[in-house]
């Protein structure tokens, strides 16, 4: 997590809000992040692992366990077990397996 992320106004604002769309998710995420997101993606490393019936969604991302819950292309939160209280790369990666469905 690189300090700078928060200091656009949008990013503290969508931070705050802990919910973003899909659609416009890169803007949730810093350059590095999402660099390193879609790398993990294209290279498999992002499993479906289960998808519940109110739309919770986990994912193995490159041996970390991400949970989001989405609503229509709406995040509404997220865990991940690497520990991160908001974004971190295996969520940046997990957001490539919505994003061309959702578009
Ligand atoms: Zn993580």
């Amino acid at each position: 997590m690189d300090r700078q992320w928060l200091t656009t106004p949008r990013r503290a604002y969508l931070y705050m809000k802990m919910l973003f769309s899909i659609a416009d998710f890169e803007h949730f995420f810093s350059p590095t992040q999402l660099r390193r997101g879609i790398g993990l993606f294209e290279s498999g490393k992002v499993e479906l692992e289960e998808k519940n019936h109110d739309s919770g969604y986990t994912f193995s991302v490159a041996n970390h366990v991400v949970t989001v819950q989405k609503k229509g292309s709406r995040i509404l939160s997220f865990t991940c077990s690497c520990g991160t209280k908001y974004s971190c790369v295996h969520l940046c990666a997990s957001m490539f397996f919505f994003y061309p469905k959702t578009l």
